[in-house]
């Protein structure tokens, strides 16, 4: 039997898609929900207008495929329009993460 380190267990899990209950997504500790990339390519795929946040979201697609937390950022900023400073930094910190771990 393997034991895994109790982080990973406390902070990423698997999840089904809250919306087609279909896919299943990886999950970090303090996300509310999940919801799949086929779900949220739609939403994702909305025009962006103010062009310092388009070269913030300018980013290879399948680093929105691979993490939600990237997709739930621009759907947050698509929704209401802004993001807080921490909210921009927290983005800027998981590309660059992904960036370094391929
Ligand atoms: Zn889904």
């Amino acid at each position: 039997m393997v034991f895994l380190p109790y982080y990973i267990m406390a902070f990423n899990f698997k999840s089904r898609c809250v919306v087609c209950k279909n896919n299943y997504i990886i999950v970090t500790a303090g996300q509310k929900y999940a919801v799949c990339y086929d779900c949220q390519k739609k939403e994702l795929e909305q025009k962006i207008n103010d062009p310092s946040m388009k070269k913030l979201f300018n980013i290879p697609e399948d680093y929105y495929k691979e993490n939600s937390f990237l997709r739930n950022i621009k759907i947050n900023y698509l929704r209401y329009g802004k993001l807080s400073d921490k909210q921009i930094e927290a983005f800027k910190k998981t590309v660059n993460k992904i960036k370094s771990d391929k």
